[in-house]
């Protein structure tokens, strides 16, 4: 997290709290993550150099670039163009070679470099999703905020070689991941 400065990935009037333990607004009514909740998800994925990983909900492209740090590959999704074209030109401007966005919904899967090693998603889910946790590799990570559209559990998924393991790891408040088996973009 100290390589990657989260003050380019914050709108210009946002600059004097880029470093504040807060969420702000990236526009078209998004967020770019809490630095605490980007610090635990991460370190909750485990992300390995060799990984490739599924990032649902690119925002800003803070965590995109975090996870870019860490894996092989990073496949990010992310339904507005406009957040995803931006995040795409500042990601290539500070050279990161290892990532792909592509603008769509995430929340049914993305079968284009399936099965992932790791799998994030940075939106709040009504259930855990299961077509996202099918193209989960074994031995894989996916990390999901899930709960109401108000308030979620941060959910740990570890798919081993018995099933899969649950583990809750607090509560956190996300925008709604809008799409397939999740929210309608009502109100969004
Ligand atoms: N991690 C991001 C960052 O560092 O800036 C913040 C992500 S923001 C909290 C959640 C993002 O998920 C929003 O940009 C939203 O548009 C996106 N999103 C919501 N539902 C989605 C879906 N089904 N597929 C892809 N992106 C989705």
């Amino acid at each position: 997290m100290r390589r990657v400065d989260r003050a380019r990935f914050v709108p210009p009037e946002s600059h004097d709290q880029a470093y504040d333990n807060i969420p702000l607004s990236i526009g078209y009514g998004q967020t770019i993550s809490q630095p605490l909740v980007v610090g635990l998800m991460t370190q909750a994925l485990q992300a390995q150099p060799s990984d490739r990983v599924l990032e649902v909900g690119t925002g800003s492209g803070y965590h995109t670039a975090i996870l870019a740090e860490l894996a092989a590959e990073v496949i990010s999704i992310e339904r507005h163009a406009r957040l995803s074209e931006r995040a795409r030109l500042l990601l290539e401007d500070l050279g990161y070679r290892n990532v792909r966005l592509f603008v769509g919904s995430g929340s049914g899967g993305w079968p284009v470099a399936a099965p992932y090693d790791r799998i994030l998603v940075t939106a709040g889910s009504p259930r855990i999703p299961v077509r996202l946790l099918a193209s989960l590799a074994k031995n894989g990570r996916l990390v999901v905020p899930v709960g109401t559209r108000q308030e979620q559990q941060l959910v740990l998924l570890e798919k081993g070689p018995h099933g899969v393991s649950e583990r809750s790891l607090g509560p956190v408040r996300f925008v709604p991941l809008i799409g397939e088996g999740a929210w309608n973009d009502q109100g969004d």
